[in-house]
């Protein structure tokens, strides 16, 4: 039980606001060695100087919070990660102050791995300090999930690659060296016995099986039975939440191993199988068919993942402004940014904390895969593109690479042509084609044949990609194949970085086209035979009867 020692009649107050017993500052010891929670309502530093002389083991000693008489501050002093934390963020809840948290890793990430969520154990505590250490640091940690929600985990600065490893398992795994390993609770044990079958059948084969099967009884979420051995003393033993069903609902659940016999007596056709399964969930699958042992019959169901899913985003051109909300939205509520650094750097008013992943241009694929990974891993991730993500982007990637492993949604945006289109008027007025003049994933053949057609058939042309440093020779093709169809004068629209610091919409001409200027961060629009330059805007009329 928690309680509060105090000093005053006015600390005796503030523990009764709290609902806590107040009791004199002499059972402070008394009831620390008997490790109890202690709050205190004094200064600081009465309580330190009485419980210096017995800190032995912080690992088995409670927690300990100071409240200030006032109420005006709470600060955990002791076992912070042993629920000192968590009670000094409650009392300062009640008492509409903040909890002046010291912890490293708390403040750091709100996330301490030698205080994990309820139902979570460390197989070696030992371990968690130098793993959060490392993390705190900056060194690199793997983080290796085999099963179990983990969603709390997320906020951590995970790492690829490392030496140091975190590995969530509900097998019963010797840790490796450089590994600290935890149980998630993410198995559901499902029992069925005879009425009065004693607890040492039922202890006994539940841990041969669970030996057997090499799963870690510290991963038991809970126990599942028909609703009529839920008094079961033997039920009782096994220390586990208990979830009970009644036979109509355990018989619509389909089992591998149904048993007439069983249906006869119970009128259902599976009990351990059925109700661990029922227990565990949507999703959830046997880890561990029926296993019968004498009077008693056992199941294990591994509850699912929870279901990530990948957002791709593209983010327009670079100004917050021409970004979508609904963009803005699945970054913010995302627990994992992938994109190519700079793209990062674009939503960095969004991202805070965030996991970013930055990679590499050109690393398409990789980005892609790793997006999807930690989808897999349930994660909320957003795979950024610049522009719009199904624009010479990611989005038909992640569509093809999931094979519908993760749910994939494609959220529009503001693409590099239409920003452009904007900022000189109007050139996409009428019908128009977009080719892109990169011949790294397209036959050069490919793209001048589209541009001749393109040409021919009088649209509006937007090239991507027009030319880089070295690739010149596809923008010099485009613009002789155009010189044969349209007139010198037709209006060019030159945009280099749009929405960025140093944009630039030059509006030229065909044979007047800056072309040493045009580089990979310029889009162009070329006008179709009736567009005209009206004040200093670019204007494609909307038909060719007007
Ligand atoms: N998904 C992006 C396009 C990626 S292909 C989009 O929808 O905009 C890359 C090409 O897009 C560049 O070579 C350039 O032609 C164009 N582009 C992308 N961002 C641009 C910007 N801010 N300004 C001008 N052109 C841009």
């Amino acid at each position: 039980m928690t309680v509060a020692l105090v000093l005053t009649a006015r600390g005796a107050g503030l523990a009764e606001r709290l609902g806590l017993k107040a009791l004199p500052l002499e059972e402070m010891e008394g009831r620390f060695e008997a490790g109890e929670p202690v709050v205190a309502v004094m200064a600081a530093g009465i309580a330190i100087r009485r419980l210096a002389p017995l800190l032995a083991d912080k690992r088995e000693e409670p927690p300990v919070v100071a409240v200030a008489e006032d109420g005006s501050a709470v600060v955990p002093l002791l076992g912070g990660h042993r629920g000192a934390n968590r009670l000094a963020r409650r009392i300062a809840r009640t008492l509409g102050v903040k909890a002046a948290v010291t912890t490293a890793s708390d403040v750091l990430f709100g996330v301490a791995l030698d205080d994990p969520r309820p139902g979570w154990t460390l197989a070696n505590p030992e371990m968690a300090k130098s793993v959060m250490a490392s993390l705190i640091a900056g060194e690199p940690v793997r983080l290796e999930v085999e099963a179990g929600d983990t969603r709390w985990l997320a906020p951590l600065p995970w790492s690829d690659e490392g030496r140091l490893a975190v590995r969530v398992s509900d097998r019963s795994l010797a840790p490796k060296e450089d590994e600290l390993l935890l149980h998630p609770p993410s198995l559901v044990l499902g029992v069925g016995l005879e009425r009065g079958a004693s607890s040492d059948l039922l202890l006994d084969h539940v841990a041969r099986t669970l030996e057997a099967e090499g799963l870690a009884r510290a991963s038991l979420a809970a126990v599942a039975t028909l609703d009529l051995k839920g008094d079961e003393p033997a039920v009782a033993a096994l220390e586990l939440p208990l979830r009970l069903f009644d036979a109509a609902a355990l018989g619509r659940i389909e089992v591998p191993n149904p048993s007439p016999a069983v249906a006869a007596a119970v009128g259902t056709a599976s009990v351990a199988e059925a109700a661990a399964l029922a227990a565990a969930g949507e999703g959830a699958v046997l880890a561990v068919q029926k296993q019968i042992g004498t009077r008693v019959t056992c199941a294990v169901a591994r509850i699912a993942p929870p279901k990530g899913r990948l957002t791709v985003a593209g983010v327009g051109p670079g100004a917050p402004a021409m970004r979508t909300a609904e963009v803005e939205a699945a970054i913010a509520g995302a627990a994992d940014i992938v994109g190519y650094g700079p793209y990062l750097d674009l939503v960095a008013d969004l991202t805070g904390m965030k996991r970013c992943h930055p990679l590499p241009i050109g690393k398409e694929k990789e980005r892609t895969d790793l997006a999807l990974r930690l989808a897999r891993e349930g994660k909320d991730v957003v795979l950024l593109a610049s522009g719009d993500a199904g624009v010479y982007a990611l989005a038909g990637l992640a569509l093809e690479r999931s094979n519908g492993a993760v749910p994939v949604t494609v959220l529009p945006g503001i693409t590099a042509m239409q920003a452009a289109s904007a900022k000189a008027g109007a050139p996409l007025g009428h019908d128009f084609s977009v080719i892109s003049l990169s011949d790294l994933l397209t036959p050069l053949e490919v793209v001048r044949a589209r541009v001749e057609a393109a040409a021919a058939a009088d649209f509006v042309i937007a090239f991507y990609n027009p030319a880089s440093k070295e690739r010149r020779q596809p923008l010099e093709e485009a613009l002789e194949i155009l010189a044969r169809h349209r007139d010198p004068d037709t209006p060019v629209v030159r945009a280099r970085n749009l929405g960025r610091a140093d944009e630039l919409v030059a509006v030229e001409t065909l044979a007047g086209l800056d072309r040493e200027a045009v580089d990979m961060t310029t889009v162009l629009i070329v006008g179709n035979s009736r567009t005209t330059i009206v004040g200093d805007r670019v204007v494609t009329p909307r038909g060719y009867s007007s």
